[in-house]
């Protein structure tokens, strides 16, 4: 049995706010919601500790922004839990939400007993999670030793294990540093990194480091299956002009290529975004049941967790304003992206309105450089040149978009 009282308490079941995820982002949310007054809030948290993803990047700068400290993802995590209890947030951990339903109802299993939760208002802030191998369709067996940068984070900074001594890095994106500091805190070796295009993801003064660290990156080169019986023995690379090769290994890690942890909004009446993998949502974070927001990297793959914290922050002060019916309503523009953009967010602006995101966030699918324009259709409202990368934060003000005419959808392409 827990020892979390309201584990043996059952008559609880009801909350001002329900929040899906202990992370950066649904603490803060919390916090910040009873610091406003909201009332009851309830962090349901699927791991025995909350914390997120911090709680296992066991490498500093965790907490600059938001805490004027430097602290490691541990410390971090840590210390917001205890500033979430401390400004009256329950947390419940070991809940998992399983299924959500209109009107703020969640259904949340837990070793005690299975439960439903009525809120007045959702927010969920589940985070993102790496693609995994079998996303991924890399052929070869299911030997061991093939993990994401989570899992072996979770092994080395939490139980000290080191699943392999030289294994392959798939990816160049910044976890992929990451990735090799936690390498190096258990002994691990690897052997190379692999990236599919001409350039790493990871801005390339760090991409030194990463040499610098003695793993070289090959570039233009992508996983074409893994081999071994029992554990990974070697992998069969695909090069730039087709040819393949084996290279010995112990493991293969993959990391990044981020999407948000929807599966439970993809698997409940709300609407998703094809772009983002997240929930449809406006610039209040309002998804398409009011009942239910959306913070953090649920949101869109991928930002860090400074911008997590606020954007958890700026959530609660919207779901507080809905609360008191204060939430601008009205018609909703629909923000249309084209190739080579791969999302924004929100995807929803109600017209005219003011507060909520002060920026559209967009992402791209290739290297780009050119004039990014955003128009309804008749108007030109807004446009600038660009020159950016895969993964590289692009944001445009919200203020020209919310001007766009009357039922028009708002197009944001590449002129
Ligand atoms: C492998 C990895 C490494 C990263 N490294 C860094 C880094 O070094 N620095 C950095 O700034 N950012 C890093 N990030 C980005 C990270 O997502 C953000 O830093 C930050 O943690 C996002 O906060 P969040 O609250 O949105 O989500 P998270 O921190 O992911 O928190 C989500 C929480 O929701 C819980 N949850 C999920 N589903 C359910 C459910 N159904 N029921 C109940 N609880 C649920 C999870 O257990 C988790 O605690 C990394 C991300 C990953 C995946």
């Amino acid at each position: 049995m827990s020892d979390h009282p309201m584990s043996r308490d059952r008559v609880h079941r009801t909350c001002d706010v329900a929040i899906i995820g202990g992370g950066p982002s649904g603490l803060a949310a919390a916090m910040e919601l009873k610091r406003l007054g909201a009332g009851r809030v309830v962090v349901l948290e699927r791991e025995a500790q909350a914390g997120g993803i911090p709680r296992h990047c066991g490498h500093p700068p965790f907490g600059l922004l938001s805490h004027k400290r430097l602290m490691t993802g541990p410390s971090f995590a840590r210390l917001i839990v205890r500033e979430a209890l401390d400004a009256g947030v329950e947390i419940l951990p070991r809940a998992t939400v399983m299924g959500l339903h209109p009107g703020g109802k969640v259904d949340v299993s837990h070793p005690d007993g299975s439960f439903t939760m009525q809120a007045r208002r959702v927010l969920m802030a589940t985070g993102v999670r790496e693609t995994p191998r079998s996303a991924r369709l890399v052929s070869g067996t299911r030997a061991l030793g093939i993990l994401n940068t989570g899992a072996l984070q979770g092994m080395v900074y939490l139980k000290n294990l080191a699943p392999f001594r030289r294994p392959l890095i798939v990816g160049s994106e910044l976890v992929s540093l990451t990735a090799v500091f936690t390498c190096r805190r258990a002994g691990i070796r690897p052997v190379a990194m692999i990236e599919p295009s001409a350039r790493p993801i990871m801005p390339w003064q760090l991409h030194q480091v990463v040499r610098a660290l003695g793993v070289p990156l090959r570039l233009k080169t992508q996983i074409d299956s893994i081999l071994g019986h029992g554990r990974v023995e070697a992998v069969r690379l695909r090069v730039a002009d087709g040819s393949t090769l084996e290279m010995a290994c112990d493991g293969v890690l993959f990391t990044g290529r981020f999407t948000p942890e929807s599966s439970l909004a993809r698997s409940s009446h709300l609407s998703i975004d094809a772009g983002t993998g997240g929930p449809l949502s406006d610039q209040f974070g309002r998804c398409s049941d009011p009942a239910f927001f959306a913070t953090g990297n649920l949101l869109r793959p991928v930002e860090h967790h400074e911008w997590c914290w606020r954007e958890g922050k700026s959530a609660a002060r919207w779901i507080l304003q809905d609360m008191n019916g204060e939430l601008p309503e009205g018609e909703t523009l629909r923000l249309r992206v084209s190739a080579p953009i791969r999302f924004c967010m929100p995807q929803l602006l109600v017209r005219g309105a003011q507060g909520g995101m002060g920026q559209v966030q967009l992402r791209v699918a290739q290297p780009v450089r050119g004039r990014l324009c955003a128009s309804d259709g008749e108007n030109l409202l807004w446009a600038r040149n660009v020159r950016a990368m895969p993964e590289q934060r692009i944001l445009i003000p919200t203020a020209p978009l919310l001007k766009a005419r009357r039922g028009g959808d708002i197009l944001i392409r590449f002129a």
